[in-house]
């Protein structure tokens, strides 16, 4: 506002008041009657503004269908002033409007679906493609809660937990062939963005994948069982007599690789096995004391002279989980102790619980792992040393089939190790999955 301007006016209006009880006064004084004159001088200027304030208070009501008058003096100004801000808040309003239509046209072509829900999850705002993969209604939905609309377990879960850093996965509310990915994103004062994705297709051309590698093994199997028995029968008696001799040393090759392709394709079914069953694992009490034990034990009678394996087990502990899947892990972690340690080397297995739950670690003595190498392990195939690996008889895959099956007992891999010293592979179950009877520490 032009404070010029505006002490202008309120000198203008004040020169004006003092000049009507003047003229008032002074004919009020030749009539004899000064003080009647005032009283009606000021009765003219308390008119003159209830009249404005009136004007004013008419405006504020309906500010579209009154006109402003157009008056000198401070009311001028002041209706001016008025006029200025009516002005500048339509161009804003045009503005913000602009940009909501602009945000609205460009989220409404977008192909995910967008909710944006209050602090209290109800519906504000949602884009046509929601409207197609949640079958949202417009505007019956606005308004609604959002649990109340799409009713699935994992979801009402989702929101309950409410932890967003990952997606959750769903049947379509509206149709069951579609798998939709889901993902809130909060904003503001409380505010959700909600963000769905139709992710069949890539489910789709996930089991493809997984049925392939599966049927594809099963195929190589009767082949490969029918070579192996041949090559079993071409093998030169053990007197070194017999018309193969000269292939004794091609033959025990070829029979080493055909040991190590039935390793490769028993291990991509059991992969195959656990990607297929995705959920988690059905609640089976594991008596993993007794299963630890007798892996132990195992592994002792494979490798008698070459390494000592220590088990510390706490004998009350037990897993709710799948007995062969937590069987396939200790089994492939033991296997990975032994196979990258050197003769002689010391191999500890270790299952105890706490407050946090049950951990189970195996620690070997061995080569170690760099650093650098340690996220990429539990990826299909990935080897430090390749050469090292299949000599040994690995087949790249034993720790993918770990990670598997502990993401199935809703356990985290940890790995620590240091080249030349040795690695530790601790697996941590969550404590809602421990069954404890008395404490009670076994050493064996
Ligand atoms: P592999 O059949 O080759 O052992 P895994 O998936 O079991 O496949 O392991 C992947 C790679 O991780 C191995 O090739 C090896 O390089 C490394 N690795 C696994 N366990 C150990 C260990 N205890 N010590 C050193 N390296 C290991």
């Amino acid at each position: 506002m032009d404070t010029g301007l505006m002490q202008a006016a309120w000198r203008r209006e004040i020169a004006r008041i003092i000049a009507l009880l003047l003229v008032f006064g002074l004919a009020g004084g030749l009539l004899g009657h000064v003080w009647a004159g005032l009283v009606i001088a000021l009765a003219i200027c308390l008119a003159l503004q209830l009249r404005m304030l009136r004007w004013l208070s008419r405006w504020v009501v309906h500010p579209k269908r009154v006109d402003l008058p157009d008056p000198t003096g401070v009311w001028g100004e002041v209706f001016e002033q008025l006029l200025e801000m009516q002005k500048r808040n339509r161009k804003r309003k045009k503005r913000l409007a602009a940009i909501v239509a602009e945000f609205q046209s460009s989220t409404a072509a977008l192909p995910d679906g967008a909710v944006v829900m209050s602090s209290r999850g109800e519906i504000v705002w949602f884009n046509s493609s929601a409207q197609i993969l949640l079958g949202l209604r417009s505007p019956q939905d606005v308004g609604q809660r959002i649990a109340n609309l799409v009713r699935h377990p994992s979801f009402a879960n989702y929101l309950a937990v409410e932890q967003f850093e990952s997606d959750v996965e769903l049947i379509s509310p509206i149709n069951e062939h579609v798998t939709l990915a889901m993902r809130i994103i909060p904003y503001g004062e409380g505010q959700r963005l909600l963000i769905v994705r139709d992710v069949s297709e890539h489910r789709r051309l996930e089991v493809m994948r997984r049925d392939f590698v599966s049927n594809a093994s099963h195929e190589l199997r009767t082949p490969l069982t029918v070579l192996r028995g041949y090559l079993d029968m071409m093998e030169p008696d053990t007197r070194g007599k017999g018309a193969l001799l000269e292939w004794k040393a091609p033959i025990g090759e070829m029979r080493a690789q055909a040991t190590r392709m039935e390793s490769l394709i028993t291990d991509l079914l059991k992969l195959a096995r656990l990607e297929s069953d995705s959920s988690v694992a059905r609640q089976e009490l594991i008596d993993v004391p007794h299963l630890l034990h007798r892996i132990a034990e195992d592994t002792r009678r494979l490798s008698p002279d070459r390494h000592t394996v220590e088990a510390a087990i706490e004998a009350d502990i037990k897993l709710l989980g799948r007995d062969s899947e937590f069987h396939s892990l200790c089994q492939n972690l033991l296997q990975n102790a032994i196979q990258y340690s050197p003769d002689g080397g010391a191999v500890r297995l270790r299952w105890w619980g706490d407050e946090d739950g049950a951990h189970l670690s195996v620690a070997d003595s061995g080569l170690g792992i760099d650093e650098a190498d340690i996220p990429r392990l539990t990826e299909r195939f990935y080897r430090v040393d390749v050469a090292r690996s299949r000599s040994r008889g690995g087949t790249g895959l034993g720790l993918a089939i770990v990670k598997h099956a502990l993401e199935h007992h809703e356990a985290r891999l940890e790995i620590i190790s240091q080249p030349g010293i040795g690695s530790t592979f601790i697996c941590h179950f969550p404590a809602h999955r421990v069954q404890r009877a008395q404490p009670m520490v076994v050493n064996g």
